[in-house]
């Protein structure tokens, strides 16, 4: 069954090889894990820990599309309304503005305007937009990031709030007029880590029609070393819908076999070749095939074509 993969970190992993002299990274590492895994849509983050500059966010959005247009063939730069029913769908997006010191409606007209249509204010850090969760937990949303978020509303920028910290989730819950995304989190009812959402996060998302994507990174499936499967990943998309109904479901399992220095995925979920052991395991917890076709396609489908 064919995947939506709402997040990997591809414009990071094509940055760095390109800097080491690899070239056509996306041909060389990843199309046929995609293809084998049918993964037929990517959410491909220019990833961002927190001190990296403007001109290297720019130089990693520009390398991607560079490699993108390389692979047109198979693979298709999307920006708003169907998805293609052929190639790949790469949708650009941004995981953290720590480069955005001032007038972020600048930055973001740029990024808008090569093709970024999601984007978080932070990653794990605290910046001057906003707070990540390994930030301040008093500190939420900035002055400064309240702007980003009005002109991301305005360009029709999805925002991201998967690595908030709490206080800075609200803000931006407040502050933003159109639906949001957690593109990459699980249930922390299920995972106590603070990178998944609480209950009342996942109905504060859903009450504005925005959309969770499940992860596989394995401690947000669980906490207990060997546990983190494909099935108990399924596990949190049933109390997730049960909480607030299948329609809010996606998926971005966050996959990370091609970086170092990052913690690893679910033992069955291991890179986009294994996607489909997802759609078994969904099968077995229960979900109906209709069912299944919404969390892995057509629900982020929807929503795109909606919002973009
Ligand atoms: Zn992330």
């Amino acid at each position: 069954m064919k995947i939506f993969d709402c997040h990997a970190d591809i414009g990071m992993d094509v940055l760095d090889k390109h800097l080491k002299g690899q070239t056509n990274i996306l041909k060389t590492d990843h199309i046929e894990k995609w293809l084998t895994g049918d993964v037929r849509g990517v959410g491909m983050a220019s990833f961002f820990k927190g001190d990296e500059t403007l001109d290297t966010a720019k130089a990693m959005v520009r390398q991607l599309k560079i490699e993108i247009d390389q692979n047109s063939d198979r693979m298709h730069c999307y920006l708003n309304g169907d998805l293609h029913q052929e190639k790949i769908n790469a949708l650009l997006t941004l995981e953290g503005m720590c480069y955005i010191k001032e007038e972020p409606e600048v930055v973001l007209d740029w990024m808008f305007a090569q093709g970024i249509r999601i984007g978080s204010l932070t990653w794990n850090d605290e910046n001057a937009l906003a707070t990540g969760v390994s930030g301040n937990p008093l500190r939420g949303l900035t002055d400064l990031g309240k702007r980003a978020i009005a002109h991301m509303n305005h360009l029709k920028m999805i925002i991201d709030v998967s690595h908030t910290n709490e206080k800075s989730f609200w803000d931006i819950f407040e502050a933003s007029n159109r639906p949001v995304m957690a593109t990459h989190s699980n249930a922390r009812a299920l995972s106590q880590v603070d990178r998944n959402l609480t209950d009342q996060q996942i109905k504060a998302i859903a009450l504005k029609g925005g959309l969770i994507g499940l992860v596989s990174a394995k401690r947000f499936i669980s906490l207990i070393e060997g546990e983190n499967t494909a099935l108990n990943l399924a596990k949190h998309a049933l109390y997730i819908k049960n909480l607030v109904g299948i329609q809010h479901l996606c998926i971005g399992f966050d996959y990370m076999d091609f970086l170092s220095g990052f913690h690893k995925n679910g033992i069955d979920l291991d890179n986009a070749s294994d996607s489909q052991n997802f759609v078994i395991a969904l099968k077995e917890t229960g979900f109906s095939q209709s069912e299944i076709q919404q969390i892995c396609w057509e629900n982020i489908s929807t929503f795109l074509k909606q919002q973009l």
